[in-house]
């Protein structure tokens, strides 16, 4: 008996071996069939020898011709990675984490061996690792670490079309790696063809096409200008999906909520018809958990459609295989400089036409698409830009002043931008620095601006956390900042809107969302980490697990001059704080909290004071404001020197 088990089971094993293995092959033969199958493989070797004989160069291929997939992979089986990491950097994270996942696979490895991804708070690699895709923002901040990126032999910088202000910092600071370098390659990628500018930057390096396979698309505008892009996409969806035509639905929205609310509303009204066919309605958007993140690639079963509800993530940086039709409502999110509150803010913006071809084009990569246009053509041609505004023009610097003076960068406008940032919005960031204490009076980077570059955080919440330390609340501040810089923590499953929502209600601090947010976590870390207790309490595991690291909101706070109560709770206080601002038709405050005009006093005398007897606020605001130009007169004088130094 106990002989024959044994080698039954030896058997068992054997042929378990085998057919994985088999199967194993099967899956890796596809993977390489559906590799040879992309655009970029018929010029595989042309690429490999452009980036042997050059430095630099730029590649210019359509959404899903294999850039991101594959350059990576070639430069691997060239031989590249044996003296160094090939890197690949992404505006998204959302396209680091699902590329790097793709690419582990059609290599056959673990992700994290020799394919991984890093993103902020989240380091998927390994000593073992070759391939390395990561946010742009994470190869800034490792270049503060070594400037020269001596771990890499080669560097793509992929999606520059999207001209994100990371990437356009790498561009002035990876020019100056490739002169000290000679082994270094850097290979800069866009979807456009507007190369001739990255090339020129870059010192007219040589720009290599990939001829791209595409097919004619449709394009539909609407009649009629539309009330609710919403309401028509909806619509819009659902007469695509009952005409009968075969093929897969992409719809672009602007932001979460909106896709939200689309795919509810398509899915509702589908089961409010009799006989309809099925439909698989799937949502991406950045805060979207990654497991769910990756069901769009994944197949539908047969006889059944597919449609995608996104963000412009899928304009460019992901390619989903089958799309027939798009619907294009015409905006999306960006982030804003607000002069008004002197800090940015996600607001929704008509697109540019050059976003609106790329979505478009997703309709033909498979064959003969539709697109339809969800604004007129006279709004395309006559309102919408025809490229959006680099991020680095339109947004707060002071990050980037940070990094930058903190590389030893000591004159900003002398720095190599391709797009220089307007100067008024660098001496905004400037000043905000000025404020937390970062920078002093003649715009070097103090002692405490030197600290506040370590952590990988807006300016202010690094302040925060500075500052907490001496105040001996660093620990209860660590989870704060922590709790605001993953993705959102509580969700609110269909269906169980209500019962999620009074879950949610037991951990409530009413004067802050702040409070509330430790509170959620000190309650988990009494429940000992318990995922079980996570979903019992409508809050994502993952998010509170990449809860690892981490009182600069007082350029933040505003007077609240609402009429009705904040909190639900029955007052309103005279100062709130908040974390963030959103606007979409309405004006929404992220995370607040209510603040003691003492504080605000006591942490920010430059603005505020209390009201003591001869002091009025007048006088205070004036005081304040003969500060300000003081800082300002002083820092331009500062310039000023710095440039008639540079003219002698
Ligand atoms: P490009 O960067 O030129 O836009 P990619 O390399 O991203 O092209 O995509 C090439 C192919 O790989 C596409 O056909 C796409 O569908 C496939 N692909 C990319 N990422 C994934 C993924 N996470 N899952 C499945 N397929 C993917
Ligand atoms: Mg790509």
């Amino acid at each position: 008996g106990r002989v024959d088990y044994r080698t039954d089971q030896k058997f068992a094993d054997h042929m378990k071996d085998k057919s994985e293995a088999s199967s194993e092959f099967a899956k890796k033969k596809t993977l390489l069939e559906q590799r040879q199958y992309l655009p970029i493989f018929a010029v595989r070797q042309q690429l490999l020898n452009i980036i042997r004989d050059n430095s630099i160069v730029i590649v210019v291929g359509e959404t899903g011709s294999g850039k991101t997939t594959q350059l990576t992979q070639y430069l691997h089986e060239d031989g590249y990675t044996s003296y160094g990491m090939v890197g690949c950097t992404q505006p998204r994270r959302v396209a680091a984490m699902s590329v790097a996942k793709r690419v582990s696979e059609e290599l056959g490895s673990n992700l994290g061996e020799e394919v991984g991804y890093a993103i902020r708070f989240e380091d998927c690699t390994s000593e073992k690792t070759v391939i390395k895709y990561m946010t742009d923002g994470i190869l800034l901040r490792e270049s503060l670490r070594e400037s020269d990126l001596d771990h890499y032999s080669a560097v793509i910088m992929d999606e520059a079309h999207e001209r994100s202000l990371n990437t356009d910092v790498l561009f002035g600071l990876l020019r100056e790696v490739v002169s000290r370098r000679s082994d270094l390659k850097l290979i800069v990628t866009s979807a456009t063809m507007d190369s001739d500018k990255f090339a020129a930057f870059f010192g007219n390096v040589p720009i290599f096409h990939i001829p791209g396979r595409t097919f004619p698309v449709d394009i539909l505008f609407s009649k009629t200008p539309q009330e609710d892009y919403v309401e028509a996409a909806v619509k819009q969806a659902l007469q695509i999906h009952l005409s009968g035509m075969g093929g897969d639905i992409l719809i672009f929205m602007p932001g979460q909520e909106d896709i939200e609310v689309t795919s509810d509303q398509i899915v509702e009204r589908l089961e409010d018809l009799e006989s309809a066919p099925p439909l698989t309605v799937l949502p991406i958007y950045s805060q979207l958990p990654s497991d769910l993140q990756a069901k769009i690639f994944q197949k539908a079963p047969d006889g059944v459609r597919k449609c995608i509800v996104a963000t412009n993530i899928a304009e460019t940086s992901l390619t989903v295989d089958g799309i027939m039709f798009v619907v294009d409502a015409g905006y999306c999110k960006l982030k804003v400089f607000n002069p008004r509150i002197g800090m940015d803010a996600l607001q929704v913006y008509p697109i540019s036409q050059a976003n609106a071809n790329q979505r478009a084009g997703r309709a033909g990569r498979t064959g003969p698409g539709q697109c339809y246009r969800l604004y007129t053509q006279s709004a395309f041609k006559n309102e919408m830009l025809t490229t959006t505004i680099p991020e680095i023009q339109r947004t707060n610097l002071a990050n980037v002043v940070l990094l930058l003076k903190s590389l030893g960068v000591q004159d900003l406008l002398l720095f190599h931008f391709m797009d220089p940032p307007p100067e008024d919005n660098m001496l905004n960031s400037m000043y905000q620095l000025w404020i937390l204490g970062a920078l002093d009076n003649t715009g070097s980077l103090t002692p405490t601006g030197r600290l506040m570059v370590e952590f990988p955080l807006d300016p202010a919440l690094s302040k925060m956390l500075i500052v907490s330390c001496d105040m001996g609340c660093s620990a209860d501040i660590l989870i704060i900042v922590s709790m605001l810089s993953v993705p959102a923590i509580f969700y609110r499953p269909k269906g169980r809107e209500e019962e999620s929502d009074q879950v949610r209600e037991k951990f409530s601090v009413p004067e802050s969302d702040h409070l509330t947010y430790l509170n959620v976590y000190l309650q988990w870390k009494n429940n000992n980490y318990s995922s079980i207790w996570c979903n019992e309490h409508f809050i994502h595991t993952k998010a509170m697990r990449k809860l690892t690291c981490l009182c600069g909101w007082v350029f933040q706070v505003r007077e609240v001059r609402i009429g009705d109560s904040l909190f639900g709770m029955g007052y309103t206080p005279d100062y709130i704080t908040y974390h963030e601002l959103v606007m979409t038709t309405k004006e929404y405050m992220q995370c607040v909290t209510a603040v003691d005009g003492e504080w605000l006093a006591e942490l920010g005398p430059m603005f505020y004071s209390v009201k003591q007897a001869g002091k009025s606020r007048m006088e205070n605001r004036r005081r304040a404001k003969e500060e300000i130009t003081n800082m300002e007169e002083e820092m331009s004088l500062a310039e000023q020197q710095l440039r008639s130094r540079r003219e002698d």
